[in-house]
C-alpha cells in the first residue's frame, strides 16, 4: 500500500524560506575586530542570497555546477550557503589550511569554474591560479591588500566585487524544486591519514542531518540562542549548525578570521553566546588565555567540543568555569553528526557515574547505525570490552566518495563494506546502552607485542599532569616489540617542569605497566592537521628523520612486568 502522504522534497532552499520568515528577525553577527561587529538579521540573508543566485546565473552557473568558497565563517559565506545549493549548484567549501598542492587539486577535482574568496585570503588564492585551468570568475568580498590583489587582477581570471555582483538584482529568487537527492554542498575531509576525499551531501541529509542538530539530544538550541560558531564553515559545514539555525532562528555569532584565544575570550565576554563549538585545541587555547587574562564567559551554558577526544582536563576545568561541554564524535562523511554524550537521565548529575558518560563519545542518535568490526572477523558485542572497527550507516552518513566532476563515485573497500557500511577508521567500544567510548584511530593504534595500547589514553592521563599543555602519543618501530609508544610533552606555562620519570609515574598509577612509554621528548607545540588536530603523521615522520631529542627511560614495556 502506498501512503498517502505528500512528497514534498526536503531541501536547502526550504530551509532558508522558513528561516527568513519564520525566523526572519534573528540574526548573523560577524566579528570585524574593530569594535564594531557587523549585524543582518535572517530576511536580510536571505533577501542577499536571492541577489546572490541571480549574479551566479547570470554568471552561468547551471545546476549541478560546483562553486567554490574560500572563506573565513561569516555573513557572506552564510548567504553562499544558502544560495548556491538552492538554485540547484553545489556549494564547494574550501579548507583554507590546506597545503597549496592539496588545495589546487581539489578545485581542479571538483571542477570549480567560479571562487568566492575573502579579500584576506586573495594572497593564498593568486598563487593557485595558474593550476586552475577551468576556473573563470573569481569574486572578492572584503577588502584585500594592494599587492595580491594587483597579483589577482593581473591573473587572467576575471575578478568581481562581490557587494557590486548583488548591487540592485532582485531580492527574491523562484528557487526551483529539485530532487531531494541531487548533491547540495562539497567537502574534502581534511586528510589527516591521507589524501582529501570529497563528500557530496544531498539536500535531503542536510535537511535530516540538521533537524537531528536541532533535537534535545544533540544541541537543542532554540531562537533564545547566540552560538559561537568557531568550527569553520569550510570543516563539515561548520558540523551543521548554519543549517540548523535556520530551522530554529538561533543566531549566529561568526568569529571571521579572529581565531585566535585572546579575540574570541572578547567575544564571549561581550556578545554573550550560549553556546560555542569547536575542536579540543581550540579550547585548550582559550582556556589558556582565560587564566592568564580573566574574562566573563559565564554566558556559555553547553559548548560542544568534538574532532578528536576530549581530554578529562579539559572537560573539569571548563566545569569550573562553569561552563557545561558535551562531546561529540563525527566525520566529514557523517555529515558529521554520528554521537552525542549527554548522560542517560538515570544517573545522578554530578556523579562520578556521569562524568565517566561524559567522557565517552556519546550514543548514537535515531538515524545513525552502528556495529563494531571485530579484529577476528564477525562484529563484537555491544559489552563495553570487546573493541571493533566502528562502522556506521544512516541517512546523513556517506555511501562513496565524489569521483570528480567528469568521474564515476569511489567505493574504496577499506571505507565502505561490501554491504555498503562506512567504515569509520575508529577503533573502540560501544555499552550495552549504545555509548561508544573510541580509544583510537585505527591508524594510530600502537600495536605492541600482539596487544593494543590507546594513544587517547595515555594522552589524556599525560594531560591531566598540571605540568602538560599538550601531550601526543604515537607508534614508533621497536626490534623487540613491533612498536612501542612514544610520548610528546609540551610544558605547560607558569607551572614547574615534571621530569620524565615522573610523568611515567603519573601515567602507572592508571595505566597498566607494559603500556608505559619508555620513548619521551619535549617540544614548543604538538604539530597540528589544518583542523587543529594533533598530526601524528607529522610526529612519527620527525622522529623516523631522527629530528626529535629523545629521552630513552631504563624499563622496557612487556619486560619490565617479566
Ligand atoms: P579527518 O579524518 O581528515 O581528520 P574529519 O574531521 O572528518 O577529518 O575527522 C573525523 C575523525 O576525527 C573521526 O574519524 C575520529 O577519528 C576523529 N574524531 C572526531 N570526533 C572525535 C571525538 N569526539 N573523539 C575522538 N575522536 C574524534
Amino acid at each position: 500500500m502506498l501512503s498517502t502522504m505528500q512528497d514534498v522534497p526536503l531541501l536547502v532552499s526550504r530551509i532558508l524560506e522558513h528561516g527568513s520568515t519564520i525566523h526572519g528577525r534573528s540574526r548573523i553577527t560577524t566579528w570585524t575586530g574593530d569594535g564594531a561587529p557587523r549585524r543582518q538579521s535572517f530576511a536580510e540573508t536571505a533577501a542577499r542570497a536571492a541577489q546572490l543566485a541571480h549574479a551566479l546565473r547570470d554568471l552561468g552557473v547551471t545546476e549541478g555546477d560546483a562553486v567554490a568558497t574560500l572563506m573565513w565563517n561569516n555573513a557572506e559565506h552564510t548567504e553562499a550557503y544558502f544560495a548556491i545549493p538552492s538554485m540547484g549548484a553545489v556549494l564547494h567549501t574550501l579548507n583554507l589550511r590546506l597545503p597549496p598542492d592539496q588545495l589546487a587539486f581539489i578545485v581542479r577535482h571538483a571542477g570549480d569554474r567560479v571562487l568566492f574568496v575573502n579579500g584576506s585570503l586573495v594572497g593564498l588564492l593568486t598563487p593557485l591560479i595558474e593550476h586552475l585551468p577551468r576556473l573563470e570568475h573569481v569574486v572578492v568580498s572584503g577588502a584585500s591588500a594592494d599587492e595580491p590583489r594587483a597579483a589577482l587582477d593581473a591573473s587572467g581570471v576575471e575578478v568581481h566585487e562581490y557587494e557590486t555582483l548583488l548591487a540592485g538584482r532582485p531580492t527574491v529568487y523562484d528557487w526551483p524544486e529539485l530532487d531531494e537527492r541531487q548533491a547540495a554542498t562539497l567537502c574534502y575531509t581534511s586528510g589527516t591519514t591521507g589524501e582529501p576525499k570529497g563528500v557530496a551531501y544531498s539536500h535531503r541529509s542536510i535537511y535530516l542531518h540538521s533537524m537531528q542538530v536541532n533535537m534535545t539530544e544533540s544541541m537543542g538550541l532554540t531562537d533564545a540562542d547566540l552560538s559561537l560558531v568557531i568550527v569553520p564553515q569550510f570543516h563539515c559545514n561548520s558540523w551543521g549548525i548554519p543549517h540548523a539555525a535556520f530551522m530554529t532562528g538561533l543566531n549566529l555569532l561568526m568569529p571571521d578570521r579572529f581565531l585566535q584565544p585572546g579575540p574570541l575570550a572578547e567575544m564571549i565576554d561581550t556578545e554573550r553566546p550560549t553556546h560555542a563549538a569547536a575542536v579540543p585545541t581550540i579550547w585548550q587555547g582559550l582556556l589558556g588565555e582565560l587564566e592568564a587574562r580573566p574574562r566573563d564567559v559565564s554566558s556559555l551554558a553547553q559548548v560542544t567540543i568534538g574532532g578528536s577526544a576530549c581530554p578529562p582536563s579539559l572537560m573539569t576545568a571548563f566545569d569550573e568555569h562553569g561552563v557545561r561541554v558535551t562531546q561529540a564524535w563525527g566525520m566529514t562523511e557523517t555529515s558529521p553528526l554520528g554521537t552525542v554524550a549527554r548522560p542517560p537521565a538515570a544517573v545522578e548529575a554530578g556523579s562520578e557515574a556521569e562524568f565517566a558518560y561524559r567522557m565517552t563519545q556519546g550514543r548514537f542518535p535515531a538515524g545513525v547505525e552502528a556495529r563494531l568490526a571485530a579484529p577476528e572477523g564477525g562484529f563484537a558485542p555491544w559489552d563495553g570490552e570487546s573493541p571493533g572497527e566502528l562502522e556506521v550507516r544512516g541517512p546523513w552518513v556517506a555511501g562513496a566518495y565524489h569521483g570528480g566532476f567528469d568521474g564515476e563515485q569511489l567505493r574504496p573497500e577499506d571505507k565502505f563494506s561490501p554491504d555498503g557500511w562506512l567504515r569509520t577508521g575508529d577503533v573502540g567500544v560501544i555499552g550495552p546502552d549504545g555509548y561508544l567510548t573510541l580509544t583510537d584511530r585505527a591508524k594510530d593504534v600502537i600495536k605492541s607485542g600482539g596487544e593494543w595500547i590507546s594513544s587517547v589514553e595515555l594522552e589524556n592521563t599525560l594531560m591531566g599532569h598540571t605540568s602538560v599543555a599538550e601531550a601526543a602519543v604515537v607508534a614508533v618501530p621497536d626490534d623487540r616489540w613491533g612498536e612501542r609508544p612514544l610520548a610528546v610533552v609540551v610544558q605547560a606555562e607558569g607551572s614547574g617542569e615534571a621530569t620524565f620519570e615522573e610523568l611515567r609515574q603519573h601515567l602507572g598509577e592508571t595505566i597498566a605497566r607494559w603500556q608505559l612509554p619508555e620513548r619521551w621528548t619535549r617540544v614548543g607545540a604538538v604539530p597540528k592537521t589544518s583542523v587543529g588536530k594533533f598530526d601524528k603523521k607529522v610526529i612519527r615522520a620527525q622522529y623516523a628523520a631522527g629530528e626529535l631529542d629523545v629521552t630513552r627511560l631504563g624499563s622496557d614495556g612487556h619486560a619490565s612486568d617479566a
